[in-house]
């Protein structure tokens, strides 16, 4: 028997990078799968496509997570074509970044509306059915920024500390009904999000990290996946690295 089957499993911006690479992850692992997308609806289809074809049940979903309305009705129809949701991970975000005297309002909004306030609509509407089962798994994609900052990322960088904050908090207040919060911090990972770094940086960047090379999404899916298996009992409220050594 796989490690996570007859589990149901919700992750957000689940078509690209990371995302992408967790819903295989969990579906190897026999995880039934929901795929939230937000813009990718041909990528969600088709990897939707080839999870079914692992065995497991997988459905996509289309849903802002900045939008509370959203983030409940998306919750709502998964609920209805799954039962209840075992495992979520908080996955969904961006970046805009500018250095602080330049960074708008508006880019400061937008950042915290999908990474902080995508978290909160979505694990408040799924948290209840939780508590309810006396048993979940939440896992937030934080990141290595979010541990030590980063130049002309104050926006993206907050909604990071914030994610640890939040999983360290909500850590406390659920651990005695069955339910792990832990987050994974990445590092610089190769995705879309990284794809337009510039190449000095990205150098430079290497040249930070002890093992000398940016990681893979896969990397970070199978961390995550391990925060949702049985063996992760006893962790809750932890942040794992997984940066090649890059923070430490
Ligand atoms: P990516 O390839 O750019 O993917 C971002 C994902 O977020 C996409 O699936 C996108 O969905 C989804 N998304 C964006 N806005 C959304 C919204 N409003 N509602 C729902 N989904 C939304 O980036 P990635 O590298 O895989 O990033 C995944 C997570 O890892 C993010 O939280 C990011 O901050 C974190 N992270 C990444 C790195 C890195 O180096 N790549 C490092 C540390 C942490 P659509 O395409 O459907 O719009």
């Amino acid at each position: 028997m796989k490690p996570l089957e007859g589990k149901t499993c919700l992750v957000t911006g689940g078509a690209r990078g990371i995302g992408r690479a967790t819903v295989i992850a969990m579906a190897e692992a026999g995880a039934n799968v929901a795929i939230n997308y937000h813009n990718s609806n041909g990528a969600a289809l088709e990897l939707c496509e080839n999870v079914q074809k692992m065995g497991v049940k997988c459905k996509v979903y289309a849903a802002d997570v900045s939008k509370e309305d959203e983030a409940h009705d998306m919750v709502q129809e998964i609920v209805a074509d799954f039962g209840p949701i075992h495992l979520l991970v908080n996955n969904a975000g961006i970046n805009r970044d500018r250095t602080f005297m330049k960074m708008t309002r508006m880019l400061w909004d937008e950042v915290l509306g999908v990474n902080l306030n995508g978290p909160f609509n979505v694990t408040h509407e799924v948290l209840p059915s939780m508590v309810e089962a006396g048993w979940g798994r939440i896992i937030n994609v934080a990141s290595v920024v979010g541990q030590t900052g980063n130049f002309g990322q104050a926006n993206y960088a907050v909604t990071k500390g914030g994610l640890i904050s939040f999983t360290m908090t909500l850590a406390r207040e659920v651990a005695r009904k069955g339910i792990t919060v832990n987050a994974v911090a990445p590092g610089y990972i190769e995705t879309d999000m990284t794809r337009d770094v510039p190449a000095p940086v990205i150098e430079q960047v290497k040249q930070m990290t002890p093992q000398g090379r940016l990681g893979r999404p896969e990397e970070v899916a199978a961390a995550i996946v391990f925060l949702a298996s049985p063996k992760a009992s006893y962790i809750t409220g932890q942040v794992l690295a997984v940066n090649g050594g890059m923070y430490m």
